[in-house]
């Protein structure tokens, strides 16, 4: 007998564990399962072990809205954030519906049965569960490999390469020359994380970044927790950030040219006098087309100013023995070079999605809100924002997967598909132009360009949308449960 489960999610990542949060909590009676592919809970962070690894988002944001970030710091490091989300998943005992090294391979639709039918890899043997509704988060990139260009002189070179995302356990740096390659987020947190002990480090960098500093303790959250609690604590500093960060976000959408002064203005501040600013800080693009960069208490700016790390812009040529020689002619000595040229995207973990005998060519499906599939039933998936921290986003489309359960219910429904008319553009679901997104956009849903096809970037109005919006809009199907169908097959109800 093939297992049954009433939803499977896929990924024990941040996501992952909200979903099955949610799940158990709306639905105490439902099975469900979550299927992992690695031996461990965390997704990202417990992949990723380089020096200094933290968010770049504020945790009452990046944090559950159901569960109170507590600790002091609220742009937190790593293992921390790892163990909020084992403490998650554990308190709802959670943990024990993981099915760790299950990585899935195969989901197949069949309205037949209204069922999905799961293929996962797990100890040399494909395991087969059935589930009635399939809830995916499994991230946004691939989990084997980050993205390394290939430089030329790789084999010349006698010192160390390595990627944040495979960082070595035995790797000691200590009073060595270090070069990081990259301007994004893993760059900027590596630089002064790796100058307490190497002899310097070097940011080489193609393109600059915006580089925002933040406290890393939020001195409102923390004085408000001892007067209100946690949770009236969290819930208000956690509004407080999402209000401030949409802010940031319009005035740079709006007034692009006043924020770049702006930013320009705050980074010379944190700099050495003289500091080269528009040739190291000054991005041709405007704020937010690209992830705007956090740094905690400005480490990276302190870094840089005590002479323990520095920045240079230029392009590499090769990689010598001794170091990298740059198109200026310039060669920067490294005994470790650190890749951090991003990530290799991956949608919905690789899965192979088919739908009646048809399989689903993934970069050609449409995105309906960001977080369901256009012709693909009992389907929903987690990508978070671009703009803001993930989890706001997670959230609310669990949220919306229990609206939606409930309303199958209440309708006597067992199947829900959204179905885009004919003519609707599509625009890219990660609204992004850094390399690595841009190049593997094409593997990814469309969002289209009207509602509710369109990616919602603002916490505020999807929160409105998701949590009170019409379940049964103009695009959504419902089909009656089997029991209740004629017997001439699938009764399919436009709303
Ligand atoms: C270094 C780093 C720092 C970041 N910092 C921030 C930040 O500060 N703020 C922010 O908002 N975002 C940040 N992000 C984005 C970050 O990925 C999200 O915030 C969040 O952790 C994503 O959680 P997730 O559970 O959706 O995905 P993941 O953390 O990627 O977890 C996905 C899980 O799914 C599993 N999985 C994948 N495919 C399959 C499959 N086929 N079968 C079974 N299991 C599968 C994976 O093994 C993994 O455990 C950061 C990303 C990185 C890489």
């Amino acid at each position: 007998m093939t297992e049954h489960l009433n939803v499977l999610i896929i990924g024990a990542g941040l996501s992952g564990i909200g979903a099955a949060h949610h799940i158990r909590e709306a639905f105490p009676n439902r099975t469900y399962a979550v299927f992992e592919a690695r031996d461990a809970i965390g997704g990202t962070w417990d992949l990723f072990r380089y020096p200094g690894v933290r968010s770049d988002s504020d945790m009452q944001t990046l944090g559950y809205r159901f569960r109170p970030w507590t600790d002091a710091k609220a742009i937190a490091d790593g293992p921390s954030i790892l163990r909020y989300i084992r403490d998650t998943a554990a308190a709802g005992g959670i943990d024990k519906h993981i099915r760790y090294d299950h990585p899935v391979t195969r989901a197949t639709w069949d309205s037949s049965t209204a069922r999905w039918t799961i293929e996962a890899e797990h100890g040399g043997e494909i395991v087969t569960v059935t589930c009635d509704f399939l809830y995916c988060c499994s991230g946004y990139y691939r989990y084997g490999q980050g993205h390394a260009p290939e430089f030329d002189g790789v084999d010349d070179f006698d010192g160390r390469i390595v990627h944040p995302q495979a960082w070595p356990e035995d790797l000691d740096y200590t009073g060595k020359n270090v070069v990081v390659i990259g301007s994004g987020a893993t760059a900027v947190t590596l630089v002064p994380a790796m100058a307490d002990r190497a002899a310097h480090v070097t940011m080489l960098q193609r393109t600059p970044t915006y580089i925002l500093s933040q406290p890393s303790q939020d001195a409102f959250a923390n004085a408000l927790r001892k007067i209100v609690g946690n949770r009236i604590s969290y819930g208000i500093t956690r509004w407080k950030n999402v209000l401030r960060d949409t802010l940031v976000y319009q005035l740079c959408q709006r007034y692009p040219d006043t924020m770049r002064k702006f930013i320009r203005g705050l980074t010379i501040k944190e700099l050495p006098e003289g500091f080269d600013v528009d040739t190291h800080f000054k991005p041709p693009y405007n704020p937010w087309d690209q992830r705007l960069c956090l740094v905690p208490d400005s480490d990276l700016f302190k870094a840089i100013g005590s002479g323990d790390a520095s920045v240079v812009t230029d392009r590499i040529d090769r990689l010598t023995a001794k170091g990298i020689l740059l198109e200026s002619g310039a060669e920067l000595p490294a005994d470790v070079v650190v890749t951090a040229t991003g990530l290799k995207l991956l949608a919905f973990g690789g899965i192979q999605f088919t739908v009646d005998g048809t399989p689903v060519d993934i970069g050609s499906t449409l995105s309906y809100k960001g977080m369901l599939l256009g012709g693909i039933p009992n389907f929903a998936f987690t990508v978070g924002y671009t703009n803001a921290s993930w989890t706001l986003k997670a959230d609310l489309v669990s949220e919306y997967v229990c609206r939606m359960l409930r309303y199958l219910d209440e309708h006597d429904y067992g199947t829900f598909v959204p179905q885009p008319e004919p003519g609707i553009e599509g625009a890219p679901l990660l609204n992004f132009s850094a390399g690595y997104v841009l190049r593997a956009l094409d593997e990814f849903p469309k969002a289209g360009t009207r509602a509710p096809w369109r990616l919602g970037m603002n916490y505020a109005q999807d929160l409105l949308t998701l949590r009170h919006g019409r379940i049964n809009d103009k695009a959504m199907h419902f089909t009656k449960k089997l029991s209740d169908r004629n017997t001439d097959g699938a009764e399919a109800l436009p709303a």
